[in-house]
């Protein structure tokens, strides 16, 4: 079973959906179940809303998941497990104050040197636990030896006990860390292969360490993905606007361009332009780039345009709040002039809207929308286009500028001889 673990604390980022785009494809290549696990074990961080917002992401990307659960309902198994490891003894109260940590995080600083527990409370006695009744977490003994994982993009990676640390698994207010309630739920699930972003690298080895302190022998094997940097070469954050999904869609790209481009960052793909269910027949994990990928917009504006063209114009038509496959069509011509439903609905729009007639060439314009109004209908442009100059006496530009502003609203465009197919039953609603 194959999982996407999101955290509810905050918009979607392109990170991340690259990560359940993964999990979702390996899943289907491995006939194995893909799952949603929303993590939201963090109270603090949690926002209202955002399970929903992910959900609804994933459903218009068409990353179809067959379960969906929420880590926080795995609670009490979350504790019941801590506790047998401090009765165990692979774990242990801790009472140091956070204010005791901090100054310990601080020292570390000052001296230039990587911050360790102190293990003070590894130490303290049976009694001396009894005895003390301020608040606790449970730490979780580092291991002994090394630990080791082979990696399927980065490979074989080792982590020594020092660096593994003895780290809290369960917080004074008795709910569980982040790597405890991962490391636990990915062995409840039955997780075979977890595909994450590389900033959990470190978390690996914390998190094989709990399940082998536990008695689970079985293989979890990790494909971390390379971080994704901004057109400026530095981590993409939440201040770069493309990094949020929604952003992108705000900006008319379609998820089928997004996911294409997702998949084909920093990849070696058979071709450039792609289906998700295409892409499920070749994806290959590891050829996917162990460097860092630059996200480059403009290749995602090409794809865009791309996906745009081999849409179904009927669909491609309601992106436009058009019913009609014509309209899609229309949009299609328009591909010169723009890569996203944001940047051609202005275009369809100014077809529809009412023209102005008091410009240069109002005049001329009025006059065609008298001779257009009582035109027969014309399948073809040419003899259109002859009836029109025959009934105004308009030629030359004197006829093609004011018609080109009465059927498209622009000054420039594309061919009218290529748009004609697509307006020539919507003349009536144009010409006004
Ligand atoms: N909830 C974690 C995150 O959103 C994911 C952890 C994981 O995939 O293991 O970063």
């Amino acid at each position: 079973m194959l999982r996407f673990a999101p955290s509810p604390t905050g918009d979607m980022h392109i990170g991340n959906l690259r990560v359940a785009i993964f999990n979702y494809i390996v899943a289907k290549q491995r006939g194995e179940r893909f799952v949603v696990r929303i993590e939201d074990t963090d109270k603090e961080r949690n926002i209202e809303g955002k399970d929903r917002e992910i959900l609804e992401i994933l459903q218009l990307f068409g990353l179809a998941y067959d379960d969906l659960y929420y880590q926080s309902r795995n609670l009490t198994i979350h504790q019941h497990m801590a506790i047998k490891l401090l009765e165990e003894r692979k774990a242990f109260a801790c009472f140091c104050s956070e204010e005791e940590l901090e100054a310990e995080r601080e020292a570390a600083k000052t001296q230039k040197r990587a911050y360790r527990y102190s293990g003070r409370c590894e130490r303290l006695s049976d009694a001396e636990v009894l005895a003390n009744e301020k608040p606790f977490t449970i730490r979780i003994k580092k291991p002994e030896e090394r630990i080791a994982f082979c990696d399927l993009i980065k490979g074989e990676l080792r982590f020594e006990p020092d660096d593994i640390d003895s780290f809290v698994i369960l917080r004074a207010d008795k709910s569980p860390t982040y790597n405890f309630a991962c490391a636990l739920d990915d062995m409840i699930h039955d997780i075979s292969l977890v595909i994450r972003g590389e900033d959990h690298v470190s978390n690996t080895p914390k998190q094989i360490h709990i399940r082998n302190l536990l008695g689970y022998d079985k293989t979890i094997e990790y494909a971390h993905l390379p971080i994704i940097l901004n057109e400026a070469g530095k981590k993409m954050s939440k201040r770069d606007a493309a990094s949020s999904v929604r952003w992108l869609f705000e900006e008319g790209f379609l998820p089928e361009a997004i996911a294409n481009y997702l998949i084909l960052l920093g990849n070696k793909t058979p071709t450039e332009i792609f289906t998700l269910e295409e892409a499920i027949g070749w994806f290959d994990l590891q050829k996917v780039s162990r460097a860092a990928a630059k996200f480059d917009l403009d290749k995602l504006r090409f794809l865009n345009r791309e996906h745009m063209k081999r849409m179904d114009p009927k669909e491609l038509s309601r992106a436009f709040g058009f019913a009609d496959a014509a309209i899609g069509e229309l949009a299609k011509r328009y591909l010169e002039e723009g890569s996203t439903i944001r940047e051609i609905k202005p275009k369809i729009e100014a077809i529809f809207a009412a023209k102005p007639y008091d410009g240069e060439w109002g005049d001329a314009m009025r006059q065609l929308r008298d001779v257009v109004k009582e035109a027969p209908h014309f399948e073809d442009f040419d003899a259109f286009k002859s009836y029109l100059m025959k009934r105004s006496g308009l030629k030359g530009k004197h006829f093609f500028k004011p018609l080109r502003l009465l059927l498209t609203g622009a000054e420039h465009g594309p061919d009218l001889s290529e748009l004609y197919p697509y307006l020539k039953s919507y003349l009536m609603e144009i010409v006004k």
